[in-house]
C-alpha cells in the first residue's frame, strides 16, 4: 500500500459523481419544468441546496435562478418586491422550497405583506427546526455572530478545523488538533458554542478554537 489511489480508480469516483449530479439536476428539472422553483424565471438556473446541508439530495435542493440564490445568500441585497413570487411558490409540496420561502418571508416580515404569507405557511415540527437553523426568524438585535479564532463569521452547515487538542467533557475523548468537523450548527443562546460531531459523538465546540475551512475543503 503506498496511499494512492490508482488513476482507473480515480476515474471511477469521478465518473459516479457526475452521474449523481446529473441525476439530481434532471430531477430537479422534471420537477420544476425547468423554471426557477422560486420565481418561475426560466434562465440561470442551477441547483440549490438548502444549508445547513445534511441531507441535500432531492428533499433538501431546488431548482433556483441566479437572482433568487445570490438574494438567499446575501441578506444585503434582498430586493423585497423580487419576492413577493412567494406568493405563489410558498404553496409548493416540496420541501426544500417551502423551507426556503419561510426564511425569506422571515427575513422581510418587516415589510408587512411577508408576515401575512408566512401565517400561512405550514411547516411540520422537523422542518420548522431546521427553518430556524439560519436564524432567519430573529431579529437583528436577537442575532447571534458566531466567529471562528480568526473572526470569520461562522454559518450553520459550514466546516471547522479544530486548531488546539481538546477535551471532551465527561468523558475520555480527546478531539485531537487538526480534526475537521463537519455540518456544524450554532447555539442560539450563546455565540461562543458550536455543535458537531467528531466521529459519533455530538460535541459542543467553543468558536475561539475552530478555524472555518474552505468550501470546498
Ligand atoms: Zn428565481
Amino acid at each position: 500500500m503506498n496511499g494512492c489511489l490508482s488513476k482507473e480508480f480515480n476515474k471511477c469516483i469521478f465518473v459516479r459523481l457526475k452521474i449523481y449530479t446529473m441525476s439530481l439536476e434532471s430531477e430537479l428539472q422534471v420537477r420544476s419544468s425547468n423554471a426557477c422553483e422560486l420565481c418561475s424565471a426560466t434562465t440561470d438556473l442551477s441547483i440549490y441546496e438548502v444549508k445547513p446541508v445534511s441531507t441535500g439530495g432531492v428533499d433538501g435542493s431546488l431548482l433556483a435562478c441566479s437572482t433568487c440564490i445570490s438574494q438567499i445568500d446575501n441578506s444585503d441585497t434582498t430586493d423585497a418586491n423580487h419576492w413577493r413570487c412567494l406568493n405563489d411558490s410558498m404553496w409548493s409540496e416540496h420541501r426544500a422550497v417551502k423551507l426556503i420561502a419561510w426564511r425569506m418571508l422571515s427575513r422581510l416580515k418587516n415589510e408587512g405583506w411577508p408576515q401575512d404569507l408566512l401565517d400561512m405557511l405550514y411547516l411540520e415540527d422537523a422542518d420548522l427546526r431546521f427553518a430556524k437553523e439560519t436564524g432567519e426568524h430573529l431579529d437583528d438585535s436577537e442575532k447571534i455572530i458566531h466567529r471562528d479564532a480568526n473572526g470569520a463569521i461562522l454559518q450553520a452547515g459550514d466546516s471547522v478545523v479544530l486548531i488546539k487538542d481538546l477535551k471532551v467533557k465527561g468523558s475520555s475523548l480527546v478531539a485531537k488538533q487538526g480534526t475537521a468537523v463537519r455540518r456544524i450548527s450554532l447555539d442560539r443562546e450563546n455565540a461562543k458554542y458550536i455543535e458537531g460531531k467528531v466521529g459519533p459523538t455530538q460535541i459542543v465546540i467553543i468558536t475561539d478554537y475552530v478555524k472555518k475551512m474552505a468550501e470546498k475543503e
